[in-house]
């Protein structure tokens, strides 16, 4: 959401439905970005820097509601939102800087979205009710939604609203176990807006961004790409966590688990078929392929590997201790290799396994994902795929893990390469 007409956009999508629609919205583009970086420069202790950073966003805020609002009184009223939340930010300035206080901080970008978008819904006489995300959206000590609770609180807040069809809340925002502001990680909202068609078994969760659904292959670097207008939630889990980073990963569990279709459609052309998620798959055969860089590739050998049992676990256990998950995983009689992309613990991580034996570490490498329908079932579909990339080297291939799914390992340079000759070699798009 970057413009006022998104709002008024939003308005003319919810008056075509019949059912009732609970809006949830992220910050407006851009927001977040820059509460990251005055949280950024108050922990470093440069109030300059913060109260610069604090002064530009206000200015865009006064230049967007001076363009969406027409009337006086809810102009006011848009003024005082707009007084409150970054009086708020500027006596942050003069606290000392704590991790809770820089989740408040991010948390103004939502509170900002939805109190302003509830000011045009009013100017335009249309009927609504905010249900705040921090009454009822929360997380537990290891970061995971509880949707249990959250079904039973925005059960009892929609309760309170019976005569009402159209409802606004906060996406990303949340509150932890210690009762503290919190929030669901960066592109959080479409997190948000899966669990809560989850609680309240949705007929459907649609996410609106600005591309229409996700493609066959990362836009970015092949020159011709097509939607996919079907995937199963297997398929999507798979490509959710690579390339264009359209849908939060995390955000297909609660649809999946719930069985609540979800729809991936595009604000600049909202007649577009987009891309729907369902339990079925709609036609077998391969969907799409993606990259994922900045992996790191870590080799364990080791001859006690040679028919121990217990090997693997311990290994495993290494990176449970710094909570670092691995991606892919291959291993040989002697050896096993693996991904992490989160760096922080590596240096621990390393020197924890030279017990185990001989450590190599790549860095820069790439995963390429591809996904379809039992496509590592059809002998024809491995056959393309390792005959289109046949002059480039691959440091892991990950076959089997899932029906749907083939991945493969290379040095990050060949990235461009490998993923515009797939999009030849299967989808017979240059
Ligand atoms: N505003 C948050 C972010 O920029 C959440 C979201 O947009 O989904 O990450
Ligand atoms: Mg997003």
């Amino acid at each position: 959401m970057g413009k006022p007409e998104r709002m008024h956009q939003i308005v003319s999508l919810v008056s075509k439905e019949s059912e009732p629609v609970i809006v949830v919205l992220s910050a407006l583009s851009g927001t977040t970005n820059s509460l990251v970086e005055i949280g950024t420069h108050i922990a470093k202790g440069d109030r300059n820097a913060a109260k610069q950073a604090i002064d530009k966003l206000e200015e865009h805020y006064q230049a967007f509601i001076a363009d969406l609002l027409k009337k006086p009184a809810t102009l006011t009223k848009a003024k005082n939102i707009l007084a409150e939340h970054f009086e708020f930010l500027n006596i942050i300035l003069k606290i000392s800087f704590s991790e809770a206080l820089s989740k408040d901080i991010l948390a103004q970008g939502e509170l900002l979205s939805t109190k302003l978008f509830c000011t045009y819904l009013e100017e335009q006489g249309v009927e609504h009710a905010l249900l705040p995300a921090l009454e009822f959206m929360t997380i537990d000590s290891y970061d995971e939604p509880q949707i249990g609770s959250i079904k039973i609180r925005l059960s009892q807040l929609l309760q309170h609203h019976k005569d009402k069809k159209f409802f606004v809340t906060q996406g990303y925002i949340c509150r932890n176990a210690r009762g503290e502001v919190d929030n669901l990680k960066r592109g959080g909202s479409d997190y948000s807006a899966s669990l809560i068609a989850a609680a309240i078994n949705a007929t459907v969760c649609e996410i609106w961004t600005d591309i229409d659904g996700m493609h066959n292959n990362d836009p970015r670097i092949v020159k011709r790409t097509v939607p996919v207008e079907q995937l199963s939630f297997d398929e999507a889990a798979e490509l959710a966590y690579f390339g264009a980073k359209i849908l939060h990963p995390a955000s297909i569990w609660p649809a999946q688990t719930y069985k609540i279709p979800v729809k991936l459609l595009n604000t600049m052309q909202p007649a577009a078929k987009g891309t729907l998620i369902t339990q079925d798959a709609g036609s077998v055969g391969v969907k799409a392929v993606a990259a994922k860089d900045n992996i790191i590739a870590i080799r364990i050998k080791s001859s006690r590997m040679l028919l121990a049992y217990g090997f693997l676990r311990k290994i495993f256990e290494v990176f449970e201790k710094y909570r670092t998950p691995i991606d892919m995983i291959t291993t040989s009689e002697v050896a096993v290799s693996l991904t992490i992309d989160n760096p922080v613990f590596l240096k621990e991580i390393l020197k924890e396994l030279e017990p185990f034996g001989t450590v190599e570490v790549d860095h820069n490498q790439a995963i390429i994902s591809v996904v379809g329908n039992e496509i590592s079932q059809t002998t024809d579909m491995v056959k393309k795929l390792f005959g289109s990339i046949m002059n480039i080297p691959v440091r892991m291939v990950s076959y089997g893990g899932s029906p749907h799914n083939i991945s493969l390992l290379i040095s990050a340079e060949y990235k461009t390469q490998i993923l515009q000759q797939l999009n030849k070699g299967m989808f017979g798009l240059e």
